[in-house]
């Protein structure tokens, strides 16, 4: 790990109940005392956003969302959530173009850029999330798909905005499957990463947070943070589990 400060994000996607949620943030909060060292990002539903933010008041833990709406809006967008709405309820960060929102409701490269785009216009920092699926890194293509992924957002905006955003590199075959990338797996397409935008600018390529996501553990935690260019993680089912999660923060 570097001098950049590791970040921590639990992604709770559609999971909990408000009761849960409670005993969760409680548990989570009692363990993260003072502001020093990793940061810890919480990021539930759009629905318990309010009620998150509200028991994570005066406590170091930040808030963030898991997707935002691509107009700037406001307008006629049923069913959607702007970044601004975000914002109002203290969200700092949102997750853009995860695997999820990619496979499942066919958010596009270009959409994902968008979404990118009005995250920052907004206020808020993007969690840009990248990632292969199984048949892709089989054909060889991890690179390609990665870096094809990463340049559609450099298209929309300068490299400048990179320093005020996050990517997380989520191998698609490795979340939520129990199938974590090695080490070495991780830090060969985080490396990357960080060399295309470097090859851009330099010392924003070195500020540059870049988080390793799929079935981290605290089990594994420890040995992926280890790496140069993992800087934290992305926690899809052990966020959900406040000892668990509080192991992997420790190992950052
Ligand atoms: C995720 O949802 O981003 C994720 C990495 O999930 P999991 O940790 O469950 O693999």
């Amino acid at each position: 790990m570097s001098t950049r400060t590791p970040l921590i994000a639990g992604n709770w996607k559609m999971h909990g109940s408000l009761k849960d949620s409670e005993a969760l943030v409680s548990a989570l909060c009692a363990g993260v005392v003072g502001s020093e060292g990793p940061q810890m990002l919480l990021c539930p539903s759009y629905i318990y956003i309010q009620a998150v933010g509200k028991w994570l008041h005066g406590s170091a833990i930040q808030l963030g969302a898991q997707n935002l709406a691509e107009p700037t809006g406001p307008g006629a967008f049923t069913g959607e959530v702007s970044g601004t709405m975000l914002r109002d309820f203290g969200c700092e960060y949102v997750i853009v173009g995860h695997s999820e929102r990619r496979a499942l409701y066919g958010e596009t490269n270009e959409l994902v850029a968008a979404k990118f785009v009005t995250a920052q216009s907004q206020g808020l920092t993007p969690i840009l999330c990248v990632g292969e699926t199984l048949e892709e890194r089989e054909a060889d293509r991890t690179q390609t798909i990665v870096q094809q992924q990463v340049e559609a957002v450099l298209e929309s905006v300068e490299v400048e905005a990179l320093s005020n955003a996050v990517v997380a590199y989520e191998p698609v075959w490795a979340i939520g499957t129990g199938r974590t990338a090695t080490p070495d797996q991780a830090q060969e397409v985080h490396a990357l990463i960080r060399a295309m935008i470097g090859s851009r600018d330099v010392t924003i390529a070195a500020g540059l947070r870049i988080l390793y996501g799929g079935s981290v553990k605290g089990a594994n935690a420890k040995e992926l943070f280890a790496m140069e260019d993992i800087d934290g993680g992305l926690v899809g089912g052990a966020s959900l589990d406040a000892q668990e999660f509080l192991t992997i923060f420790q190992a950052a």
